[in-house]
């Protein structure tokens, strides 16, 4: 509410950033993906393969303390409650620690292949994209959404494999995060305006 009300904007003008990730160009899943948000009224204002650089992805993720510390933790929680070792397959249990690792497998993993990056808007995009990606552990997606219908990966199983979860896309979390990352992935790329019938006219 406050973020719309100092931006002056419709909720339609919002726009979220999204990756397809190396292993969803890798299971031919470029169609489905654009196809689901363009059938939820959403629109691709810009897009484009590339391959990215270990930099580009460096900066793409936050490394803020809190950041990792959060990924530490998640990591943790889901290892105690399957009754795992978090000291055995990291090494420790400090949670920075365990972020820090886990961040790195993930710019391995997202600098692997060619990955697909857009700019989408539409209606609350941050928030209807996140929907219909689904929850960051496929396992636990509900079918219906991309991750829950494509993928069943899981922390444990990528973190005994020393990698990160393959889970199809990269979604903004919030809005200020969307800004972020439209200008780091786009800055000179145009952003297009156009009207999509029914839904602009
Ligand atoms: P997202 O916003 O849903 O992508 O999730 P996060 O921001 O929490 O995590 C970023 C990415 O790190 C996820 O999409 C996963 O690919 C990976 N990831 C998250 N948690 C874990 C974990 O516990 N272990 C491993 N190996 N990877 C993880």
């Amino acid at each position: 509410m406050g973020y719309y009300r100092a931006h002056m904007m419709h909720p339609k003008e919002e726009k979220t950033f999204v990756l397809i990730k190396p292993d969803g160009v890798r299971k031919g899943l470029i169609g489905e993906v654009i196809k689901r948000f363009e059938q939820r009224d959403l629109k691709i204002v810009a897009m484009e393969m590339f391959l990215s650089t270990r930099v580009e992805m460096d900066n793409h993720y936050p490394k803020t303390e809190a950041w990792l510390t959060r990924l530490g933790d998640k990591t943790t929680t889901t290892y105690e409650k399957y009754g795992h070792s978090v000291k055995r397959d990291f090494g420790t249990t400090d949670k920075l620690k365990v972020g820090k690792e886990v961040r790195k497998w993930l710019i391995d993993f997202m600098t692997s292949a060619p990955m697909v990056k857009m700019v989408v808007q539409g209606v609350h995009s941050v928030d209807m994209v996140r929907k219909i990606v689904g929850p960051t552990m496929p396992y636990l997606a509900e079918m219906g959404t991309i991750r829950g219908d494509y993928s069943a990966d899981s922390a444990i199983s990528a973190n005994i494999e020393k990698r990160a979860v393959y889970n199809l896309i990269h979604a903004s979390e919030t809005p200020e995060e969307a800004a972020h990352e439209i200008k780091h992935w786009f800055g000179k790329h145009p952003i297009y305006k156009y009207k999509r019938f029914g839904i602009d006219e």
